[in-house]
């Protein structure tokens, strides 16, 4: 069956159109230009950071994070296990090696404690740890007051993933504006596009002029070409950066529209025991990117597979939560320190459409499947 409903489709109109025709028009066709300035200083502004550096992707962003601080062979980054692969693969592109840590049940971020003896574990090890990555996962920060402290006391970077939470708050500040540097991505499923694309976010005016610099071929400043380190062609394009503007402008009632499928979620699920939102009780900090549910196997009628058979017979998008990273073949035998929370995430979760496109005759095909669980 076609699907009906998706899970975060894009979700761009007439305002999208009119800022592209413009950049258009304007002829800035490359990745350099006024409305990839102006992009810039808008989320800079609106995060409160002192720089922004528009890029390819988030994951360029992460990756030119790591380069810039000149992480590399025999270093260790901490990495949540319960993330996208993104994450760890940008540790290494950079030749370092991702040491998973396991998250708190509740939101599935990753969880201080756990932290804590990870870095413990691997100083007694002798390991050179240079990095931590937080990840704010469906757009919920991670918990900065406690991360913060525990990098800071022991002299590590930290880089926030903040991919999927841009519009969230945490710790009494805005997603994007903790740890000393922060991503976000503005790929088509995100909680707003420039279709594919991502930033980095700091204070750090160095870091900001290195990654602009990288991200572009690493020129040197002299008028013919020279080049003393490598570079990457990671700089956005000045017609995405029009589109981010659009969506920039529509952002907050887009976030609006999410949280109501949030609050209708917990509605829906209220009274079925054993099924809990993958979130905290309060939403008003989250940009609610992604709702998604855990089915307690001992304590709820129905399981986790039976709700995701009955979305697809509906022709509801549902899918499975990130496959935790210590799982992923392809970063078997890493090291990780781990106590099964992401496993049972994994194994029990199940990630609902939660668009900002989503209209209320799509949410009642979402309830009809929810009904129907169980029966054939
Ligand atoms: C989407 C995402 C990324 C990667 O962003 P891209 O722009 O797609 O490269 C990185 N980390 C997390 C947690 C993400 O969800």
């Amino acid at each position: 069956m076609t699907l009906k409903v998706l899970l975060s489709p894009p979700d761009v109109g007439e305002t999208e159109e009119q800022y592209v025709l413009q950049a258009l028009r304007s002829g800035w066709v490359a990745p350099a230009g006024p409305d990839l300035d102006a992009f810039e200083a808008e989320i800079a502004s609106r995060v409160g950071v002192r720089h922004a550096v528009g890029l390819s992707s988030g994951t360029a962003a992460l990756h030119l994070a790591l380069v810039s601080w000149g992480v590399g062979d025999g270093d260790v980054v901490i990495v949540p296990t319960m993330t996208f692969a993104a994450t760890a693969n940008a540790v290494c592109y950079v030749g370092a090696r991702p040491h998973f840590v396991d998250c708190d049940p509740a939101t599935g971020n990753i969880s201080p404690e756990l932290l804590e003896s990870a870095l413990d574990e691997l100083a007694g090890s002798g390991a050179r740890v240079r990095v931590v990555i937080a990840v704010d996962l469906f757009g919920h920060c991670a918990d900065y007051a406690r991360i913060e402290a525990v990098a800071a006391s022991r002299g590590l970077k930290l880089l926030c993933d903040s991919a999927e939470s841009f519009g969230a708050r945490g710790a009494g500040r805005p997603a994007g504006s903790h740890g000393d540097a922060a991503v976000l991505s503005f790929n088509g499923n995100k909680v707003m596009t420039t279709s594919g694309g991502g930033m980095l976010l700091t204070d750090d005016g160095h870091l900001a002029a290195h990654v602009r610099k990288l991200s572009t071929q690493s020129r040197e400043p002299v008028p013919h070409y020279e080049h003393v380190e490598i570079g990457y062609n990671y700089r956005l394009s000045n017609l995405l950066a029009a589109l981010g503007r659009g969506q920039l402008s529509r952002l907050d009632d887009m976030i609006e529209r999410r949280r109501q499928w949030r609050g209708a979620y917990r509605d829906l699920f209220a009274d079925t025991p054993g099924v809990r939102l993958l979130a905290p009780e309060d939403d008003a900090d989250d940009n609610c990117w992604l709702t998604a549910v855990v089915v307690n196997p001992c304590a709820a009628p129905w399981a986790a597979e039976d709700l995701g058979a009955s979305m697809a017979r509906h022709g509801v998008e549902s899918r499975r939560v990130w496959k935790p990273m210590h799982a992923q073949p392809v970063f078997a035998g890493l090291s990780s320190t781990l106590d099964g929370s992401a496993d049972r995430i994994f194994d029990y979760g199940v990630v609902l459409p939660s668009g900002s496109k989503m209209t209320d005759d799509d949410f009642a095909l979402v309830s009809a499947a929810v009904e129907a669980v169980g029966c054939r």
